[in-house]
């Protein structure tokens, strides 16, 4: 096969093909993923921590598995592959800061499960991304060390919080990554940099290793430069794990299978388009290119169907009240005490709390500790904290009658399309002093979290500044196969996703 793409812009599927047919070494593809990280990160700034000596000899270490295999085709799916992980994630080796000074010297004692699993699956793991504190934010400006630079282009946030995952896949840093999302941390930022982004169902994916924000919210999902790989690392990090009582005991499907090509993939496939996710205000290159995607499903076979999610409106306040109550709890551990530097200048016992918490956290988490304990003490508990529950199951209903069907408004859907964020990337200081204007960058993809089901954003076009626009594909809780074929024969119809930004390596 005539190479004429760079090893570093290899989708995991094209590269893994490469290492059986023994046309590219591991060490060959890793070595060019590190130059491409040497060359292009001092301006993207994707990564917090790297470990290329480790993910060179994992490398060898796959390049003696491929040469003593008697059937290549049997080995693990990601042997070789060069990932990167979101710095909520722990990974032994490396620190794990969840990008708060307060864990700066914190070096994980364990593995998490997802981590695990990637490893056992052969993957070479290259170090840690950029992410908001505590994955609290949608730019990565509120990470305590830099802010990452939106690779298509450098004067705009990538999003966030996964916001070092998604650039580093969008600028050839890794073949692809692995984030997490609350509220739209891997969504979002897949959006704003042109990749493909999935949020599994609350469950589907062990939490066992992850810095929790908020438990309740908060799932692991993969971002990659295709539906097949995101396909291919959702089958590998999902599943039961003992270690985490939230993760579901049912059998993983697989996700690759579901991905067959035919004519016309999507006949019969009942596609909901949701009223209330088409909000003034919302950027007029979104919606156009998210309507024109929606006729393009029209063209594969789908049924279009205007539905209501009638509380959506809720949403945002609801989630702004629960994910803070959660994170408020969350956060307590980092006292100087359990975990955290103990503040040098602390001399009583409440110093050491205040001092070290105070110097430790940044604004943005200081004020959802706040807002969080504000909604959960006494006197305000049922107004605030029980009353957002409550208008949760409303939000979890919504989705519920959508997928099923009611009386009143026919039967259900099978996939709901929107857009993934109301916007394109902003201007790195557009919006960090103004935190709901932050908020509300998370708007369509949050109420996913509070209802558990799963949701997948890939490219769908591009505004006049060049920037990507990404549809989101809502499933019912443990609807991933149907998401992933949806947007699988949509991918195979478009070529957005073939689309790469034109970097200047400057490093
Ligand atoms: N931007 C949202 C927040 O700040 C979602 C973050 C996330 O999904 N981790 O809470």
């Amino acid at each position: 096969m005539p190479m004429t793409r760079p090893l570093f812009d290899l989708t995991i599927h094209e590269a893994a093909v490469l290492l059986r047919q023994r046309q590219v070494s591991a060490v060959e593809l890793t070595e060019a993923v590190l130059e491409r990280i040497y060359a292009v990160d001092n301006d993207v700034r994707a990564y917090l921590a790297l470990m290329p000596e480790a993910a060179l000899e994992d490398a060898a270490a796959a390049d003696r598995a491929l040469a003593d295999a008697p059937d290549p085709a049997s080995l693990p799916p990601l042997l070789g592959i060069p990932l990167a992980i979101k710095d909520v994630i722990l990974v032994e080796g490396l620190p794990a800061t969840a990008g708060s000074r307060i864990l700066e010297d914190f070096l994980p004692p364990y593995e998490a499960t997802v981590v695990r699993r990637l490893r056992a699956a052969g993957a070479v793991l290259l170090g840690k991304t950029n992410t908001d504190e505590f994955a609290m934010g949608s730019s990565t400006e509120n990470s305590a060390y830099f802010t990452t630079h939106n690779p298509w282009d450098p004067g705009r946030v990538p999003g966030g919080s996964s916001g070092g995952s998604a650039a580093a896949v969008a600028a050839g840093e890794c073949l692809a990554a692995l984030g997490t999302d609350t509220g739209g941390s891997v969504r979002q930022p897949a959006s704003f940099c042109g990749v493909v982004g999935l949020k599994p169902t609350y469950g589907r994916v062990s939490r066992y290793g992850i810095v929790a924000f908020a438990s309740s919210l908060d799932q692991v999902g993969p971002l990659a430069r295709d539906v097949a790989d995101a396909a291919l690392l959702l089958r590998t990090i999902a599943g039961h794990d003992p270690q985490d009582s939230t993760s579901v005991d049912l059998p993983v499907p697989d996700y690759l299978a579901s991905l067959a090509l035919r004519d016309r993939p999507l006949q019969g496939l009942r596609v909901g388009v949701p009223q209330e996710y088409f909000v003034e205000g919302m950027q007029p290159e979104v919606e156009s290119a998210v309507r024109a995607a929606i006729a393009q499903l029209a063209e594969l076979g789908g049924q279009i169907r205007e539905i209501s999610l009638p509380h959506t409106a809720y949403a945002l306040p609801v989630y702004y009240i629960l994910a803070p109550a959660e994170a408020s709890a969350n956060l307590a551990r980092y006292d100087g005490v359990r975990f955290g530097p103990r503040h040098p200048d602390a001399r009583t016992m409440w110093e050491v709390f205040t001092k070290t918490r105070g110097a430790g956290f940044g604004p943005e988490v200081k004020r959802r500790i706040m807002l969080g304990t504000y909604a959960l003490s006494a006197g305000y508990y049922d107004a605030w904290y029980l009353q957002a529950q409550q208008v949760r199951t409303l939000l979890k209903r919504d989705f519920d009658l959508a997928f099923a069907g009611s009386p009143g408004a026919g039967d259900g859907v099978d996939v709901i399309a929107c857009p993934t964020s109301p916007t394109t990337a902003f201007r790195i200081g557009e919006r960090s002093s103004d935190p709901l204007a932050m908020y509300l960058a998370d708007i369509f993809t949050l109420s996913l979290n509070l209802a558990g089901n799963c949701g997948i954003s890939l490219p769908c076009g591009f505004d006049q500044q060049g920037l990507p626009i990404g549809l989101q594909l809502i499933g019912p809780a443990f609807g991933e196969s149907t998401i992933l074929a949806a947007a699988y024969a949509f991918e195979q119809a478009t070529d957005w996703h073939t689309r790469r930004p034109t970097l200047q390596p400057t490093g």
